[in-house]
């Protein structure tokens, strides 16, 4: 529909100046060179249409948009036990932080927290020796692009200064929660978390979760049951402490990456997924959650009727 392409090049306009307000995630030392510049926005709709714009062919490092592929991976391996080590609750504190950690006996609040998601990458090494790889794989399958692939050099910097994961793991071992040796796993996670990805790549990766879990080829990814609860996660969640925020003005369920990426579900249409790196004070995308924000805005006004 030539209204979406429209559409979302009038969104870049608009979104794309606020890249100014934000910084460069600093903490890993390969994000901190990528050009503050970049944007792009992808749409996927369930009728197999993709609309682009900018830089949205470009891969980027994906980082926490992994962990929503990681917990599909683990409900399809476990499902519902996946909760006896995880919670599903919102949180208000930092992606990284421990406090609640050592208050709720090692029992992170949720999947996308940096400890729920070690809790799921240490799971995963309990039944994969390159649980990293599994990640990967999926979202090459999910995406239909073979060519995606983990930057080595932005994971290994990542683990040099991983120093609050680690303690998070080593934290969750002291209470039980973590079964697997915490470097092997930690580095699993850094690798995970590098995936380069493009807009296109990801909101064509997430659109089973618009279509009641079955992807582009028809197979049922996850059930409708598991697809609820991701979409209930990652509304609730996906944002970390933003996250109630981002639910009352957005209303969709939104997962955030600190390289930038900004990816949303919008169950029964489609996907959007938009990238500019410079983050705002919660981590997430000055320029790309504005932009999926308007795209939201723009279907609530029916534009494209
Ligand atoms: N790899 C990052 C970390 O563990 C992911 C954080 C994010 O993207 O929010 O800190």
């Amino acid at each position: 529909m030539q209204k979406i392409h429209q559409c979302i090049e009038q969104i870049a306009a608009s979104a794309q100046p606020l890249a100014a307000s934000g910084r460069l995630a600093d903490y890993i030392p390969a994000l901190r060179e990528v050009d503050p510049s970049k944007f792009g926005i992808a749409v996927a709709t369930l009728d197999g249409a993709l609309y682009t714009t900018g830089d949205a062919d470009e891969p980027f490092s994906i980082q926490s948009i992994s962990k929503l592929f990681a917990l599909v991976f683990a409900l399809r391996l476990v499902g519902d036990d996946l909760w006896e080590r995880v919670g599903r609750l919102p949180s208000s504190s930092p992606f990284n932080s421990l406090i609640e950690l050592e208050k709720e006996s090692g029992k992170p609040r949720n999947p996308y927290l940096n400890a729920g998601a070690l809790v799921v990458s240490d799971l995963l090494s309990s039944r994969n020796t390159q649980m990293e790889m599994a990640v990967v794989d999926l979202v090459r399958k999910l995406s239909g692009n073979p060519a995606i692939a983990y930057d080595p050099r932005v994971a290994a910097g990542e683990f040099e200064c991983a120093h609050r994961n680690k303690a998070a793991a080593h934290l969750m071992k002291s209470f039980g929660n973590f079964h697997n040796p915490v470097d092997a796993v930690v580095s699993a996670y850094c690798s995970q978390c590098a995936i380069a990805a493009s807009c296109k790549d990801l909101a064509a990766a997430a659109l089973f979760l618009a279509n009641g879990g079955i992807d582009r080829d028809g197979r049922q990814v996850l059930e409708p049951r598991q697809v609820h609860q991701i979409c209930a996660l990652t509304m609730s969640s996906g944002t970390y402490e933003a996250s109630g925020e981002t639910a009352f003005t957005i209303g969709l369920p939104i997962k955030s990456g600190v390289g930038g990426g900004v990816l949303a579900v919008v169950p029964g249409f489609g996907t959007v997924c938009a990238w500019s790196p410079p983050l705002d004070a919660t981590g997430t995308s000055a320029a790309g959650l504005k932009a999926v924000e308007l795209f939201a805005l723009s279907m609530k006004k029916t534009v494209f009727a």
